[in-house]
């Protein structure tokens, strides 16, 4: 074997020797991949098509022990570093050129504790994964709405899902995490241990360190009522009118989405995706007039098991995709965010794009903006547009329609954004996530990653 060429977390070209690289594969009780080796590329590919990294060594972990021993390797050798939990962030992120790629995807355990309501979890489990153990015993915590989604990068930017507003974000239901920081040490983080570290990392998580275990808080969930009611494009503005007025009025047990996307067979539609988590009697009543209002082609709500209501997104979300997104939050749908959506729906470049208002109110908005270092708590919709499309040469054209949209929405949305929805942005974007809490969280940064070995995030750059 000959050298191997690698990056530097400051993006220079070196060279490591064959003994050193067969060195750090022998302390590993995972396996250690090259470019050429069976299952190098598969653990480099992204939900995001448009990313394509190829990192000169991945460490496939197999424990915390694998993860200290890359985090030491990589200090040592001052190695670009990424951390790949469930490979669906958006801005691609999880996977570096020419650096050492720390590859979780083998990292799966998950141990429910019914008694105490909790449940553990390595940073591998996607949220199907955890929801169908957590639903063996009735109970669920919060971890996104498309399955595929990695719990990890999830949780540790927010975790927005059906039960933000009975339960909060994944982070307001983290117990605790084991993470490895940039000193090569395990730590265990929670409300009573390294409480610095555990607020930063609900919230600026990707930032301080590698999380090898998530302990949950566990609630019981389900059946719930939900599903969608569709409506022709034509109706559009009155119905996301409508759906500003209804959604301003629910109780925690109710959340509700609203849409903009195209049916399989090529119609363009609005719909409204209601998740209703309590008496199923209760939430008929307070469904009926979303149901009842103007004249849906379509209305599949119904009571469905929780599991089933975490998937009903997943067949628009395939990976592999090309995709590009660009996002913000507010507290007030603008009837010019609503009349641009529809203006640029007419023109929809692609039928797999998605323009969404993902609403979240109830005990997610009763969590101090301070509390955790997830900020933007008094924001009640991000408004999301989802662009995605699969032939290269639509590239361009998809792009511009979507940075065409959001200047139109810019001026009436706040100034803040959703860690988690991110692509490559640049700064101004990534402090914007962080809002009011960014001074602190470049405080315990420089505390617990002077030299910014975690990088490949929204960055949050220490100050030595
Ligand atoms: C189809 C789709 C649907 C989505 N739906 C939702 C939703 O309903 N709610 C919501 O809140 N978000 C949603 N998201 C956004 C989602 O939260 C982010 O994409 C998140 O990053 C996914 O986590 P992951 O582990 O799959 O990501 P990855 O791409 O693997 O990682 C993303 C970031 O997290 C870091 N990271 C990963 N694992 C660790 C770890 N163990 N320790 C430290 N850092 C780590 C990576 O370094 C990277 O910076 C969705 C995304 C997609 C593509």
């Amino acid at each position: 074997m000959t050298a191997l060429r690698v990056i530097t977390s400051e993006g220079a070209d070196t060279f490591l020797d064959a003994a050193t690289v067969q060195d750090f594969a022998a302390r590993l009780r995972g396996s250690l991949l090259r470019h050429g080796d069976g299952g190098y590329d598969e653990a480099r590919k992204l939900f995001n098509g448009m990313i394509d990294h190829r990192p000169a060594l991945i460490a496939r972990c197999a424990g915390a022990a694998d993860v200290i021993a890359a985090v030491q390797f990589a200090r040592q050798h001052d190695l670009l570093v990424s951390i790949k939990g469930g490979g669906h962030g958006v801005a691609g992120k999880a996977v570096c050129d020419g650096g050492l790629m720390i590859d979780f995807s083998r990292m799966k355990s998950i141990r429910v504790d019914p008694t105490e309501r909790t449940v553990r979890a390595e940073p591998g489990v996607l949220g199907a994964e955890l929801d169908r153990e957590t639903q063996a015993f009735g109970l669920a915590t919060p971890v996104g709405t498309v399955s595929t989604t990695g719990i990890a990068g999830l949780t540790l930017g927010g975790g927005q899902s059906w039960l933000a507003s009975k339960y909060g974000f994944a982070i307001d239901n983290l117990r605790s995490v084991d993470i490895v920081t940039a000193d090569g040490t395990l730590r265990t983080a929670s409300a009573t241990q390294q409480e610095d570290l555990f607020w930063a990392i609900r919230g600026a998580g990707h930032n301080f360190g590698v999380v090898t275990s998530f302990e949950y808080r566990l609630h019981p969930v389900g059946p719930v009522l939900g599903g969608l009611v569709i409506h022709p494009l034509s109706q559009a503005v009155e119905v996301l009118r409508f759906y500003r007025e209804f959604s301003v009025s629910q109780p925690d047990e109710l959340q509700t989405w609203a849409g903009i996307l195209t049916l399989p067979d090529g119609n363009p539609v609005v719909a409204l995706a209601p998740c209703y988590v309590g008496s199923l009697e209760e939430g008929e009543r307070l469904l009926s007039p979303l149901r009842r209002f103007g004249t849906p082609i379509a209305d599949t709500v119904a009571p469905l098991p929780y599991v089933a209501m975490q998937q009903i997104f997943d067949a628009a979300f395939p990976p592999g995709r090309l995709n590009y997104w660009k996002s913000a939050l507010t507290s007030h749908l603008a009837d010019e965010v609503i009349e641009a959506s529809v203006e640029y729906a007419r023109k929809l470049p692609s039928p797999f794009t998605v323009i969404l208002f993902a609403e979240l109110h109830g005990a997610y908005s009763r969590v101090g903006k301070t509390e955790t270092a997830y900020f933007h708590r008094d924001l009640q919709y991000d408004a999301i547009i989802l662009s995605g499309w699969t032939d290269p040469a639509d590239t361009q054209r998809n792009i511009g329609w979507t940075r065409e949209l959001f200047a139109a929405w810019e001026p009436h949305l706040a100034r803040a954004a959703y860690v988690n929805d991110l692509g490559d942005e640049g700064e101004d974007r990534a402090r914007s996530a962080y809002g009011g809490n960014y001074a602190r969280l470049v405080a315990l940064k420089t505390k617990y990653d002077p030299t910014n070995l975690f990088r490949m995030n929204q960055n949050i750059r220490p100050t030595v």
